[in-house]
């Protein structure tokens, strides 16, 4: 499809006075054409010209300055999503002079939102960090040497050697907060023999993600919204959250055919303006809400019997909780109706304060839409509550009740729409379990504790001899960031920090190395995600070292490309490893071998090239254009693997895999060597889904067997912020700390200027009707109090909350001290922190935002001075005693600020978030379970080991 740009009277009038460029002359003048792919209505040049395209120079108007650039895409690093780029990169200067989108990029097809652009910024940062750099006096004590890569790397290859040498291989962990490099720390980390993974993702989506696992064994929704006809969200999807962009774009288009949005969000988002019904539930309420609209949906039978009785094992359920009951699929309809006999609209309403008619209209509507209802939910409420993983739960109910379940229109699991690379070397799955990222007291959690590291720490349960932090900030993002700093100070505790990462951050201030890594369009990484039902693959590439190559410099490494020594992972890890085992003794140096060049180091490109040979579909593509896969991904930066991807349960198991099966004739199982590899249904041999009984599990057996009977079916949990608790005459009210601004990045937009414009201050949004009956006023500076603490921050009055609730962005609130690197200075307040003893923290803002020199002229000429208040530091931790989760959500007291107060004073006392954290703790149910498991060999672990350590 071509796209041939049409000017409009303004341009033709402009085009006559020679303010702009001849828009009518075909080929006259430069940037006179432009191209489109399907679904992408965007100005672009065509492919075949971005190599030599050339524009007027806007900074030369009135004259008329030619200016040639190349365009290279890579792919955005700002948030999960992965949108396409595309980056103009001056022949002249190779300096990069813009990022837009890539219309050949599946999934964003050519729409970026405003961070994606903003990358630019993060690349021309004046305070970035460009060289490695060691700390010389204690740790934190804010004293850096610049250092020698090869130095960095001797010291930390010869410490790791040592630990693996000594079988301390526990001692080793990676801890990443911006993943991305898809299946590369896997390859890693299992070389070296680590059960090293920790992820940030317990004190982001885990709860919303057990929730849809113990239904499919998956555990993300990906919804088909094109092709809904009713769309329920409980989250921000048109502005903000996982996948948005791409997913705004598809909401709105379904929005175009005429399909229904609702929304349950306590707080008057963006989305909710937009959508038909907003449902401003009060927090925790959720899957009250969700059940009540489960039993209209039963009760005025608008559900989907084929799908229920085809693929639920409804028949477990009966045959457990129903003995001696006949098991037919009335029978369990009667069973059904009895168990959400109680969830009546009414008693929502009570709980959420949702209207109980909107609660049965909505129910209806999503009767009617059937297969084509699409649903999401992502962190916000799944996140925030006690028992939140009953919210994706509670939601994905709908789903199965109406068949929704992988259809045209419906929501399939996220597993369907994501692809896996096939890297080149398979290491042997680790033999070691670490109990410091996964106790034996969560069982079930879905995701590692890794909020809860300095806790472990603190406790004796073991130590660190070599801490990665890879983009992670958990002293500025996690909750309880002042146990983190006590923790990452102690030597003891972590030997050695590395922080891996592409700006200064609160964390890699307590590090030992801070070391620079690329952002977007400076590093290698493969990104695949579930935006759309369909699979695509997306490289993000280092755009200068492609520019190099293509003007006939090529480098050997990333960073000599880059800015100062900026070096990209993939590169650091490769090196890393090859160091750890020189002589290739431990047997970690055969896995960075190349696959091409035999008994040589891996390539950067030969490992990428590896990947993109075995995309299927990939190489005969690029083979019609007379390259080769790693090639056209160079040119294109994404390829759609497969489109239409739906009910992939339905998909039929070959004669290979067949062959040694056996079928149990009362389920329709098919097993083989004790495992189950699919389910009959129908008379046809289907891979179901990947749970025990390969069908949606509305009874989890796995509750049960895990001493949580109460919680075999999905249900309604009561939130730690649950209003029963709660008296606002002494103003206590529920605080709402996780949603996010549409234009910043949890830490990592500090030094982007034009983000950091648009948003630079979270206040506290409190009702009309609140404020006017505790006496604020808008703008009065108010005293949070938390279980832990307190923070100072202003009053935000407005409607756009429901009474009884507050919230608080978390983006904002970022700092340095006096002795810390000038860095982040669009965003950072610089503070002064003082530790009384006995875990006592206060930390107060003695410099708010200021225009300074630099050379950036931009740095001058900041006008806003306010840069926000840092909430997560107050709160305490809240592991949801099942999935893991950090239960986000806050019981807080507000008053009118002290006397003393200032705006961004903050007080902490960690020993009291110790005992929290051990009140929590008490209410898990720990291992083993059955067999003397550490968790059930079904579910999925984040990186898996060997199957011997799951026995305690
Ligand atoms: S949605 Fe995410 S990946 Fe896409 S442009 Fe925005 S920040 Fe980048």
């Amino acid at each position: 499809m071509s796209y041939t740009h049409k000017p409009t009277v303004i341009e033709t009038i402009a085009e006559k006075l020679h303010l702009i460029a001849d828009l009518h002359a075909e080929g006259s003048g430069p940037a006179t054409k432009s191209a489109a792919v399907d679904g992408a209505q965007v100005n672009c040049p065509p492919p075949d010209q971005w190599d030599n395209w050339v524009e007027y120079d806007s900074k030369s108007w009135p004259e008329r300055k030619s200016k040639e650039y190349m365009l290279i895409p890579t792919a955005c690093f700002n948030c999960e999503a992965g949108c396409g780029l595309l980056a103009y990169v001056d022949k002249e200067s190779m300096t990069m002079r813009k990022l837009v989108g890539n219309p050949y990029h599946p999934a964003s097809r050519g729409r970026n939102c405003a961070k994606g652009p903003a990358t630019l910024n993060q690349i021309e940062d004046t305070d970035r960090v460009l060289y490695p750099v060691k700390r010389s006096g204690k740790r934190g004590g804010g004293k850096w040497d610049r250092v020698s890569w090869d130095s960095v790397l001797d010291d930390i290859a010869g410490r790791m050697r040592k630990a693996i040498q000594e079988g301390r291989n526990n001692e080793i962990s990676y801890h990443v907060g911006r993943p991305g490099h898809e299946g590369f720390m896997e390859w890693v980390l299992r070389a070296w023999n680590v059960d090293g993974h920790n992820s940030h993702t317990n004190i982001c989506s885990s709860g919303a993600r057990f929730g849809y696992a113990i239904w499919e064994g998956l555990d993300r929704p990906s919804p088909d919204y094109t092709n809904a006809k009713f769309m329920l969200l409980v989250s921000a999807h048109l502005e903000s959250g996982h996948y948005f962009n791409p997913h705004a774009q598809r909401i709105v288009e379904a929005r175009m055919k005429g399909a229904k949005l609702a929304v349950l969000d306590p707080r008057l988002s963006n989305t909710a303006s937009m959508s038909d019904y907003w449902m401003p539930s009060y927090p925790g309420s959720e899957p009250a809400v969700l059940l009540a609209m489960a039993k209209v949906i039963i009760d005025e039978g608008l559900y989907n019997r084929d799908y229920l009785e085809n693929w639920v094992n409804w028949k477990e359920y009966l045959q457990q909780d129903y003995h001696g009951t006949p098991v037919t699929f009335e029978e369990f309809i009667e069973a059904l109706k009895k168990e959400y006999s109680s969830y009546t609209p009414d008693f929502a309403e009570k709980e959420s304060g949702v209207k109980a008619a909107t609660i049965i209209e909505v129910a209806r509507k999503i009767g009617e839409a059937g297969t084509n209802f699409a649903t999401h939910v992502w962190r916000s409420a799944s996140s925030g509550n006690l028992g939140g993983w009953e919210v994706s739960r509670t939601l994905h109910f709908l789903n199965v009740l109406t068949g929704s379940v992988g259809t045209p229109g419906g929501t399939s699991p996220s597993a369907w729409n994501k692809f896996h690379p096939d890297v080149h070397a398979k290491p042997k799955l680790q033999t070691f379990w670490n109990t410091l990222h996964l106790p034996d007291e969560y069982p079930l959690a879905h995701f590692e504790m890794s909020f809860l590291l300095p806790h472990f720490l603190k406790e004796g349960r073991g130590k660190l001899d070599v801490y990665f932090t890879r983009v992670f900030n958990p002293v500025w993002t996690y909750p309880d960031g002042f146990s983190w700093i006590e923790a990452l100070e102690d030597e003891s505790k972590i030997g050695l920090h590395a922080a891996l990462t592409p700006t200064w951050s609160e964390t890699a201030y307590f590090a030992d190395y801070v070391l620079p890594m690329g952002h977007a369009a400076e590093r290698h990484d493969i990104i695949s995600y579930e935006t759309h039902a369909g699979k695509w693959i997306a490289f993000r590439q280092p755009v200068l070292r492609v520019a190099h190559a293509k003007m006939g410099h090529p480098v050997e490494y990333t960073w000599q490309a880059n800015a100062g020594e900026v070096w990209e992972e993939d590169e650091f890890w490769i090196e890393l490893t090859w160091r750890i085992d020189p002589d290739g003794s431990l047997g970690i140096k055969q896995y960075c071998m190349s696959p091409y060049r035999p008994g040589e180091k891996i390539t950067i490109e030969e490992y990428y090239r590896y990947i993109f040979e075995r995309v299927p579909g990939l190489p005969e593509t690029a083979a019609k254009e007379g390259i080769s896969a790693l090639e056209y991904m160079q040119k294109y930066g994404a390829f759609e693997v497969e489109s239409n991807v739906y009910k992939v349960n339905e998909r039929t198991l070959s004669e290979a895999d067949l062959q040694g099966s056996s079928v149990q004739q009362e389920t329709g199982l098919i097993t083989k060597n004790g495992k189950s590899v699919g389910v009959q249904v129908k008379g046809a041999n289907c891979t179901g889904f990947p749970t025990p009984s390969r069908k949606q599990e509305l009874y989890s057996r796995t509750m049960v067997d895990w001493k949580w009977p109460e919680y075999r079916l999905p249900g309604y949990i009561k939130s730690h912020v649950h209003q029963e608790i709660m008296n606002r005459s002494k103003g206590e009210f529920v605080l709402v700390p996780t949603f996010r601004l549409p234009v910043l990045i949890h830490s990592r937009s500090g030094n982007a200027k034009w983000l950091a414009e648009i948003a630079h201050r979270n206040p506290v949004w409190i009702n009309a009707s609140d404020a006017k009956s505790l006496g604020f006023e808008d703008g009065d500076l108010i005293r949070v109090n938390t279980d832990i603490g307190f923070f100072i921050n202003r009053a935000w009055v407005t409607e756009g909350i429901r009474p009884g609730v507050l919230a608080c962005s978390h983006h904002i609130g970022r700092w340095r001290r006096e002795q810390d690197p000038a860095a982040n200075r669009w965003s950072t307040n610089r503070v002064q922190i003082r530790h009384e003893g006995s875990g006592k923290w206060k930390m107060r803002v003695e410099e708010s935002i200021e225009p300074y020199e630099s050379s950036d002229p931009d740095s001058s000429r900041i006008f806003w001075s306010d840069g926000g208040v840092h909430q997560n530091i107050t709160f305490p931790v809240h592991p949801d005693p099942i999935s893991g989760m950090h239960c986000w959500h806050q019981k807080v007291r507000i008053e009118k600020a002290h006397e003393e107060d200032r705006y961004g004073d903050v007080f902490v006392d960690t020993d009291r978030s110790h005992q929290i954290y051990k009140e929590w703790l008490a209410m898990t149910r720990p291992a083993p379970g059955p067999g003397g498991l550490r968790r059930p060999l079904w579910m999925n672990r984040p990186f898996r080991p060997d199957e011997k350590t799951y026995y305690l």
